[in-house]
């Protein structure tokens, strides 16, 4: 019998688990139906929205509306538009409050910011990476007015507290979904659970358009309506009838272009198949290295699907048998031994976001505002400690595991993560030498 010893780790020389002819990635898959769709556009001549006959935006709104489940969509220019979109009409006013996870990206608390509301940073549940809905209502004030919460990754945030919470508290929800496409919490998707739901299609995202794109969905009429209007310089347009630009509230020009919801649309078509895969690549992937010892896979609560956006895994070095090893020495050493084998893991946010310059120093718009309006402000310190302890000893994967073709680049990746487990011995001396 050939007892196999494990093959020398890539970063001390051996020859990497993931050879460097398989590690590219391609996403987003553009076919040849996507080309298509997008020459057909150019071919029209109709390239903006506000055509009196219905254009490729108009029916990208409705079938991402049918597709959610929410009664409207407003198709915007990213999902940062989409976000301060959805809080302006909603009607989150200067020197109001919005409660945003302290894990998440920063266009959330930057939508806030746009509209001269002061985002207030909420620690998360360290096993679901979102919002912790006690420390929501622990953070609540007199000028709260509307909880962002962030479906980080692709999990949705635990939203059944959260809408009591608003209830109780007359807030408005708006959903950050840039991340979760098709995710459902309970029997709802995510976008049709809040009182709006904020989507992206960057190139990064589930659904991608070739570039930038939001959309914006929401049951609401009222809401509607004046998202509409301040999509388009707080104009209202009826259908079919000629433009007479008057503008009747502040509005921006958010507006999608045509080319962006074509390569979209043709894309949504393959999107069931895409996350079925996704899905599938996936649970392969973490079934491979669940058991590996310190490792520490992502839950999906019964309640919710999750849309894999990221992978995100913590590592813990106790339950690795590696005593005295601090958590960001262990992660980093874990971090540059998979990379050295061709895993591109790396780390989503470095910081919780009140860490972040702009929210720390109070930039904003200048002197102060709106902190100077609003007297609370954006926590910092040493508070969200979940947030910070996620942040020190985990890793992401990113991009990888999206592609429906990714399946065996994925298996790949767990051989990576089964040979670094075999050298523990070599990271546990790499981490305490830091
Ligand atoms: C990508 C992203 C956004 C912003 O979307 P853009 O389309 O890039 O403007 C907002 N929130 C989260 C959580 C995101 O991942």
């Amino acid at each position: 019998m050939r007892v196999s010893t494990p093959a020398a780790l890539a970063l001390l020389g051996g020859a990497p688990a993931v050879p460097r002819e398989a590690r590219r990635v391609e996403w987003p898959v553009v076919t040849e139906a996507d080309r298509d769709a997008v020459v057909e556009v150019l071919a029209s001549g109709r390239f903006v929205s506000t055509s009196p006959s219905a254009t490729e935006v108009d029916r990208l709104e409705q079938e991402w509306a049918r597709f959610t489940g929410a009664r409207h969509c407003v198709a915007v220019s990213s999902g940062t538009a989409a976000l301060a979109l959805g809080l302006a009409a909603a009607g989150v006013e200067p020197g109001a409050e919005v409660l945003v996870p302290a894990l998440t990206f920063a266009a959330t608390g930057l939508a806030a910011l746009h509209q001269l509301a002061v985002p207030v940073f909420v620690d998360i549940d360290p096993r679901t990476f979102t919002i912790d809905a006690g420390a929501a209502a622990a953070a609540i004030t007199e000028r709260t007015r509307a909880i962002a919460p962030v479906h980080l990754h692709g999990l949705p945030a635990d939203m059944g507290p959260l809408r009591e919470l608003a209830a109780a508290h007359d807030l408005r929800v708006v959903e950050d979904a840039a991340q979760s496409h098709g995710a459902v919490y309970g029997r709802t998707q995510t976008g049709a659970i809040g009182d709006a739901g904020a989507f992206s299609l960057n190139v990064s995202k589930n659904l991608p358009t070739c570039g930038e794109g939001g959309l914006l969905t929401t049951s609401d009429e009222a809401l509607y309506e004046r998202a509409l209007a301040m999509r388009q310089f707080g104009e209202t347009i009826q259908p079919g009838a000629e433009r007479e630009y008057r503008s009747a509230c502040l509005g921006w020009n958010y507006k999608l272009s045509t080319i962006q919801a074509a390569f979209t649309r043709s894309q949504l078509r393959r999107f069931p198949a895409y996350q079925a895969a996704r899905e599938a690549n996936v649970r392969t992937f973490l079934d491979a290295v669940r058991d590996l010892p310190g490792l520490v896979a992502p839950g999906v609560p019964a309640d919710r699907t999750h849309a894999w956006h990221m992978i995100r895994l913590r590592l813990d070095a106790a339950a690795a048998g590696l005593e005295g090893v601090r958590p960001a020495a262990f992660r980093e050493a874990v971090r540059r031994a998979l990379r050295a084998e061709g895993a591109a893991v790396s780390r989503y946010q470095s910081m919780p976001l009140c860490d972040q310059e702009v929210f720390r120093r109070r930039e904003g718009f200048g002197r102060g505002y709106p902190w100077t309006i609003a007297s609370a402000g954006a926590g910092a310190g040493d508070r969200f400690p979940r947030t910070r302890e996620v942040l020190e000893d985990s890793l992401t994967i990113q991009r990888t595991h999206l592609s429906p073709a990714g399946a065996p680049l994925m298996a790949r990746y767990a051989e990576a993560f089964q040979k670094v487990w075999s050298h523990l011995d070599v990271i546990a001396e790499m981490a305490r030498s830091r």
